[in-house]
């Protein structure tokens, strides 16, 4: 592609092997229409799989490369003995390159907003989400547990895109279609309690590494007439999710409690924006026990919001830089599940588990 001029239509039978071979190989799942070939060739960072479409960018890639090695050219045309180039003016055309590829990507992006059907289209803005995409870029260290087998590959591929998940029941548990928006937010389906507590032993396993006196499921010590703020949750026998002592600051005593939520519910999808749907699960936590971790315990109170598209709320950002995870030898492989505990996820709320079903519904009539 880079070397010869005019070649993209000579490319059209690597592009056939690629749509109808490699692809649904490697993902599982046929391409049903070119809007779709076109998602999947976007960057991951935009929502795409990075799996190129070498027809339509060869013309593009080939003007790229004349224009990158421009002074390489001349050099050798001239004849010039010695290499001699301009570093600043070569700095200047790749920039230039990769500006022009990052808005044909983008602008992409928004045709294919525009273009696919709402039950995918939907999903791209969270896609492209920091951190959403790290399970596709990241390498796949066994050591920290990142390693996907094909079949998990291939369902993490359906969950990202709404796509049919293969080899499942076609009904729930609980006797709804096993539809790919129930599946992520069915209490009695099984994944709900499973990524909570296995994100809460993880998490507990890294501040095991740094703090003293790390505590999982701990319970907060019983409300005795103290004014608390309005919202507070006052039952005996409350518990967060973890605590460590000596996080923040030494001694002091960090409570976290952990929620994973869905894009996907109802609830979620008036917010303007991802991080405003962050931060209000985030504040929701804290309103319930926060006053009552400082007043009583005299600690803090951390709410761990995650995505089931895999992205990390602003606190859990604040978190993970405290945490110097480079210094730490990490073993999250093995990291105890919740079958072995044999416990059960006690923070989401009945109000997400009613939102829940009614998106089951909106999905089930479209
Ligand atoms: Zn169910």
């Amino acid at each position: 592609m880079r070397t010869t001029p005019d070649i993209a239509v000579n490319l059209q039978p690597i592009e056939d092997m690629i749509r109808n071979l490699l692809i649904p190989n490697m993902t599982g799942h046929t391409i049903r229409s070119d809007l779709q070939r076109s998602l999947f060739s976007l960057p991951a960072k935009l929502g795409g799989l990075a799996i190129i479409n070498p027809v339509e960018i060869a013309d593009t890639e080939y003007k790229n490369s004349l224009m990158a090695n421009q002074q390489l050219t001349e050099h050798i045309l001239k004849q010039h003995t010695t290499l001699n180039t301009n570093r600043e003016a070569g700095k200047a055309v790749k920039s230039a390159i990769s500006l022009s590829n990052a808005k044909r990507h983008e602008s992409l992006k928004n045709q294919l907003m525009n273009d696919l059907p709402p039950l995918i289209s939907e999903k791209i803005p969270h896609a492209c989400e920091k951190g959403a995409s790290s399970w596709l870029t990241g390498l796949p260290y066994e050591k920290y547990g990142f390693v996907l087998n094909k079949q998990g590959f291939k369902d993490a591929i359906a969950l990202r895109y709404a796509l049919p998940i293969a080899n499942i029941a076609k009904k729930c548990i609980c006797g709804k279609d096993n539809t790919y928006n129930h599946i992520l937010i069915c209490k009695k389906g099984g994944f709900v309690n499973s990524r909570h507590n296995r994100l809460r032993d993880t998490i507990a396993s890294i501040l095991e590494k740094i703090c003293n006196e790390v505590v999982v499921e701990p319970t907060l010590q019983p409300c005795t007439g103290e004014s608390l703020r309005p919202g507070t949750i006052l039952d005996d026998g409350a518990r967060l999710d973890i605590a460590a002592r000596g996080l923040w600051s030494p001694m002091e005593m960090a409570f976290f409690d952990i929620r994973v939520l869905h894009p996907g519910a109802k609830s979620n999808a008036n917010h303007n924006t991802p991080a405003k749907m962050y931060m209000k699960h985030e504040r929701e936590k804290e309103r319930k026990y926060g006053d009552r971790c400082v007043q009583i315990e005299k600690g803090t109170c951390n709410g761990l919001v995650f995505s089931t598209t895999g992205v990390r709320g602003h606190r859990g950002r604040y978190y993970e830089k405290a945490i110097p995870v480079d210094e730490l030898d990490l073993n999250l492989a093995h990291t105890t599940s919740d079958e072995d505990r044999g416990d059960d996820v006690d923070d989401e709320d009945e109000e997400v588990g009613d939102e829940v079903e009614n998106v089951e519904e909106e999905v089930s009539e479209e």
